[in-house]
């Protein structure tokens, strides 16, 4: 496989994976090679090396979500995802790296190591699918599998200029993959094309029993339209995303450029107004760390994952467990939800985002009305170096700001590198659909390849 020859030039710098499965992507290179051999039709990914986050469970293959908790976890069971992949004759090559239960912006909350930005060294990847964008940037897999809650495949896939693609919620299936935020959590793919982002999409769609949240609706089919262009396609631009407080000047003008070329290829685009967009930042931090502090409890060192060495009763069991296996982030988070779950601050805290989150779902629901997609920067930084906002979580929390209401409204969205900083580090722009609207968005995102 000329790919872990890649594998072996690349990672010692990169180090985008937890784990790699040489031997058994090899023996499964052999086997298509044989159906081939033999005339059985093959899938739709036949012979595609497919990286997977760390948080995506993979029978018999180790599934750590970067924590210490789940070293050794090794699942009993594939994730829906996973079994679509094998039933397309894709190949499995390794595990990537990410912020320990996808909590981060800058891979730099996992327990094992920190990945780095294949276009600078010096520099984060993004987070918190960071391991999953890096290696598809360096050209270690052809695509990956990241998930996004708020930010999570577009913002890493920005940071190292790829396709990362965060499908309406409900469109591919979330069993198997290890909750963080159930509300706000999807599995998307990342590609270096557009045309690859819509052939996973259609692989990766479709209804799954095991997930009640999962749409029932008929699959659409992403490559048919692809070449449709945009004439006549109606754009939105918020003009509150240009006046965000610390927007790079120069990510500000390459969003500029692509919004004049696609009016050039016969797009109209508008200005519209989109308010509280930085209110809906602390309503995505409240809401997603009350579903984290629930989704998390599970793990209390009794049934599965880390148990502490020493102990005499068993709240003594699971509070070492924890404290010793849980990295300060998700501490950090776990602390926060508890606290706006518990009564007496419910009604001030958790119940007031709710009620934010169905008013951003509405005032996007408005634009829709009139517009087909919406514009708008990733992020609004550029790759950052390693260690520069460690210490201030709020800093980090705020590079979310374009990403996160997507995820409260429940809409797809598409990062795709639009230009570089003059120091050569990638930008991201951000197209951003209706619901199930996933054919307009790769094709328009097509349109500027
Ligand atoms: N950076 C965001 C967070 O830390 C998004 C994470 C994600 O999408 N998984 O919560």
């Amino acid at each position: 496989l000329q790919f872990y020859k890649r594998i072996e030039e690349r990672e010692p710098e990169v180090n985008g994976f937890l784990t790699l499965c040489r031997d058994e992507a090899l023996e499964r290179a052999r086997s298509i090679d044989q159906k081939r051999k033999k005339g059985e039709k093959l899938g739709r990914l036949a012979g595609v090396p497919v990286a997977i986050k760390d948080n995506i469970s993979t029978d018999g293959m180790k599934t750590t979500c970067a924590s210490r908790m789940l070293e050794d976890y090794i699942p009993p069971y594939d994730a829906t995802v996973i079994k679509k992949l094998w039933d397309e004759d894709a190949i499995i090559i390794g595990k990537t790296n990410m912020d320990e239960f996808a909590m981060g912006s800058s891979n730099e909350n996992s327990a094992f190591k920190v990945t780095s930005n294949p276009w600078d060294t010096k520099r984060v990847p993004g987070g918190s699918s960071g391991g999953s964008a890096a290696v598809v940037a360096a050209e270690m897999s052809v695509m990956s599998l990241g998930s996004d809650t708020g930010g999570s495949i577009r913002q890493p896939a920005a940071f190292c200029g790829v396709v990362g693609l965060k499908p309406t919620y409900g469109l591919v299936s979330r069993f198997g993959l290890i909750a963080f935020a159930s509300s706000l959590d999807q599995i998307g793919p990342i590609t270096r094309t557009v045309k690859d982002s819509a052939i996973s999409l259609e692989v990766l769609q479709g209804h799954d029993p095991m997930d009640s949240t999962s749409y029932k609706g008929e699959a659409s089919s992403y490559l048919e339209s692809l070449e449709k262009g945009v004439k006549g396609l109606r754009m939105a631009v918020p003009k509150e995303f240009f006046h965000t407080k610390g927007l790079d000047p120069e990510i500000a003008d390459s969003i500029r450029a692509s919004i004049e070329r696609y009016e050039r290829l016969g797009a109209i685009v508008e200005e519209v107004s989109l308010p509280l967009m930085e209110e809906s930042l602390a309503a995505y931090y409240l809401i997603s760390s009350a579903e984290a502090s629930s989704n998390l409890a599970r793990f209390d060192g009794v049934r599965y994952g880390y148990r502490t060495k020493e102990y005499e009763k068993i709240e003594e069991l699971m509070e070492k467990s924890r404290s010793e296996a849980f990295g300060k982030e998700v501490k950090r988070r776990i602390m926060m939800g508890t606290y706006a779950l518990s009564s007496g601050y419910y009604d001030a805290y958790y119940n007031k985002a709710q009620k934010l989150r169905k008013i951003i779902s509405l005032q996007y629901q408005e634009i829709f009305k009139d517009y087909d997609l919406i514009i708008s920067p990733t992020t609004p930084i550029l790759p950052f170096l390693k260690g520069e906002k460690t210490n201030d979580p709020l800093e980090m929390y705020l590079g979310d700001i374009y990403t996160i209401n997507i995820n409260l409204a429940e809409l797809p969205a598409l990062s795709m590198p639009c230009g570089f900083s003059k120091e050569g580090l990638p930008i991201g722009l951000q197209l951003i659909g209706n619901h199930y609207s996933e054919a307009t968005l790769l094709r328009a995102a097509h349109q500027l390849e």
